[in-house]
């Protein structure tokens, strides 16, 4: 459903008018129905979010301001049905702009409006799609693609690449799409951002039956999109990367790929879109004998459903993100839980992270055209540009106090009375629970009380001592003590920083990528490397968020980017497209200066987010606005181009298939 899409008739009485509003979330309500009413007097000053208080439900509003509000929106909503339901018309510019800066309680917002009539697809448009096509720019050029990977990334990039027209091959080692949400069926397997927000904008479902939906309703999402955007067929499964190699004579890219079989084959390509992700390949901790334990062993993004865990004594390693959603699952069901913590987690209070969205807000997303569009705007500001104040450093603040400036200690102390809360029964436990570090160091993690429930639990002992050694019989700690265990969960998260490996990439003159990058992954915007032409990443290096956003986002910006320089390579009938070098390097220059000053990279705590230089490699430390902005369109100063030397297709090496006959 979207904006423009025919939305029932309301039929609903006064009274029932009433019981849905009373669960709607208000800040987006009210400019739902200015927008649908062309009712601007909703938009009533005291009616207004509190901007610094974006966490709390409807943005800090007291119960007055709630209740008038929803009064309001219940006059205008009746008056809607008994006029027929008929739409006003779409608002003009400075109206649109009124009701954005209503919503988010801000004023200058802007900067974000073309941002976001994109990000709501409000009128039922799809702005980030290719608005032209390749016949049109090049049309004898037999100019191909490669996406390696259809996780959420790949499956958008095939679909953006089918719109523009262009030939493409995605190959993918899994048996089917979703990357994350195939992998990942660790029991309590969800997302962190609402679905809401954490879904395609232009392909917004309404109906989530969760605000946060578990992985067979995200993996069942990104398969219905695989299939809806027909692309399905051209993806090779069970089909993985093992190089590619750029070849500057023919300006192409031959790529060694591994079939089901076992058997390999080089496909040559003119561009190649590197979708891997981040977070799919395990990480287990360096511990002296992990090897040699006896028992059941594994990772948790490869789940083994037959473990043995029922009444059995059971370790997990790790309290990271997935950890803290699949140790409650299983703590009831073991005989003995043993939680190894190196460092505890902040956790964010999230009542509903487990609710059925209600029947008065599914109501809402149904039947009163646009809220659920401007519910999605109100999570992408309260979770996204609208929170970075709250983790960026401010130099004059005395950091001792472990907060790294006033926001982030108002943030510490509310986080820290929830664990005080949450452990009241375990006071012991709260020296272990409670974070030195400062929000926004590492993920801040979503909580319903299922954590603090699982560790206090009486069968669950959480152990901070260093773990010395694996033995065959289980774990032992610095201090000699050895817990003896049926099985091991190792909750230790992904090779992150290894970006594009284990596949060996090789670019213009035999560099190899990861001799070049040492270790220390850099990418102009996330996507472009200089010397590796024709070489785009999605979910690349810095193109990660810690505590705003959602990975969607990045992907739909960085895809839309790498269409535009294919549009560049088409329209300007170049060869190859490599990034300035000097480009590149002054951008992270600003990067790694920026990380330095925001919470993850200003603080000593251990983080996926650091590399093994201690460089910050993940995150985005500048707003969303700042990486749509850059991405919207590639500026051509930024690249050295090659030109064509003929129209005739690349030469290819004996013995290897063009990428259109796969
Ligand atoms: C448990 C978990 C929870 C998460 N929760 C959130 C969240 O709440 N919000 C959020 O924004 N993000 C979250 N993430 C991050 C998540 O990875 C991204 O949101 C998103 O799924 C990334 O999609 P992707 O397609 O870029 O990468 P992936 O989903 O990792 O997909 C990459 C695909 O590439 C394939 N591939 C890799 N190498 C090769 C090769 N050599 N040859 C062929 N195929 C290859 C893989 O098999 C995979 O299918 C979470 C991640 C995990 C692990």
């Amino acid at each position: 459903m979207s904006g423009t899409e025919k939305v029932p008739a309301i039929t609903a009485t006064d009274d029932e008018l009433r019981a849905h509003l009373a669960e709607a979330e208000v800040p987006p309500l009210l400019s739902a129905v200015a927008y649908v009413t062309g009712d601007l007097s909703l938009l009533r000053d005291d009616l207004r979010p509190n901007p610094t208080l974006l966490a709390v439900p409807h943005g800090g509003m007291s119960t007055e301001q709630q209740a008038a509000a929803r009064e309001l929106a219940l006059d205008a909503l009746i008056r809607f049905r008994d006029g027929g339901s008929v739409r006003a018309t779409p608002p003009t510019h400075d109206v649109l702009l009124r009701m954005v800066e209503h919503v988010v309680g801000e004023s200058d917002m802007d900067d974000y409006l073309p941002l976001l009539e994109e990000e709501l697809a409000l009128r039922g448009d799809d702005r980030r799609g290719p608005k032209w096509h390749a016949a049109d720019l090049d049309p004898d050029r037999d100019f191909s693609v490669l996406v390696i990977g259809a996780g959420m990334s790949g499956v958008l990039t095939a679909h953006r690449l089918q719109q523009a027209g262009i030939s493409f091959t995605v190959v993918e080692k899994n048996a089917d799409v979703g990357g994350t949400w195939y992998e990942n069926s660790y029991p309590g397997c969800r997302v962190d951002n609402p679905n809401h927000n954490y879904s395609y904008s232009f392909a917004q479902r309404h109906d989530w039956p969760l605000h946060y939906s578990d992985q067979p309703v995200l993996h069942g999402y990104f398969r219905d999109c695989a299939r809806d955007f027909g692309v399905l067929d051209r993806i090779r499964f069970r089909t993985a990367v093992r190089s590619l190699a750029w070849d500057d004579d023919s300006a192409t890219w031959s790529v060694v790929i591994e079939g089901p079989d076992g058997a390999t084959e080089t496909l040559v390509t003119n561009a190649v879109v590197s979708a891997v992700g981040q977070l799919n390949r395990p990480h287990f901790p360096e511990i002296p004998g992990i090897d040699t334990f006896a028992g059941v062993s594994f990772h948790s993004a490869q789940w083994d459903h037959d473990a043995p865990i029922d009444g059995a004594r059971v370790a997990v390693i790790g309290t990271g993100a997935s950890s803290v959603q699949f140790t409650p699952e299983i703590a009831p069901r073991a005989g003995h839980l043993f939680v190894f913590q190196r460092t505890p987690p902040w956790m964010g209070p999230t009542p509903d992270y487990h609710e059925a969205v209600p029947e008065g807000q599914r109501w809402l997303y149904a039947h009163v055209p646009t809220y659920s569009e401007w519910n999605r705007f109100w999570m992408f500001w309260r979770m996204g540009d609208g929170s970075i104040p709250a983790v960026r450093v401010d130099p004059d603040w005395d950091t001792s106090s472990g907060s790294v400036n006033p926001l982030n200690d108002l943030m510490r102390s509310a986080l820290t009375s929830y664990l005080e809360q949450q452990f009241a029964s375990r006071p012991d436990l709260l020296p272990h629970v409670i974070p030195t570090y400062p929000p926004g160091a590492k993920r801040l993690l979503r909580d319903n009380g299922v954590w603090a429930g699982a560790l206090t639990r009486e069968n669950v002992t959480v152990v901070t001592d260093a773990i010395r050694e694996i033995t065959p019989a289980g774990i032992v700690t610095v201090d000699g003590t050895e817990y003896d265990v049926d099985v091991i969960v190792y909750g230790t998260g992904f090779h992150a920083s290894h970006f594009l490996e284990p596949m060996q990439v090789t670019g213009s003159g035999g560099v190899d990528l990861h001799e070049q990058w040492t270790g220390d992954a850099r990418a102009y915007l996330g996507i472009t490397i200089p010397g590796f032409p024709n070489l785009f990443c999605l979910y690349g290096p810095n193109t990660n968020i810690v505590i705003n956003g959602s990975i969607i986002y990045f992907s739909e910006c960085g895809v839309r980017y790498i269409l535009g320089c294919l549009e560049l390579l088409l329209r300007g009938h170049h060869a190859s497209l490599d990034v300035r070098k000097d480009v590149h390097d002054d951008f992270n220059e600003r990067v790694d200066a920026e990380n330095r000053m925001m919470a993850w990279g200003w603080s000593d705590v251990n983080s996926w987010y650091k590399n093994e230089h201690g460089r910050v490699a993940q995150n985005w430390p500048f707003t969303l606005l700042e990486y749509w902005q850059r991405t919207v369109v590639p500026d051509p100063d930024d690249y050295v181009t090659t030109p064509m030397v003929d129209s005739t297709p690349p030469s290819r090496p004996p013995g290897t298939a063009s990428l259109h006959l796969a």
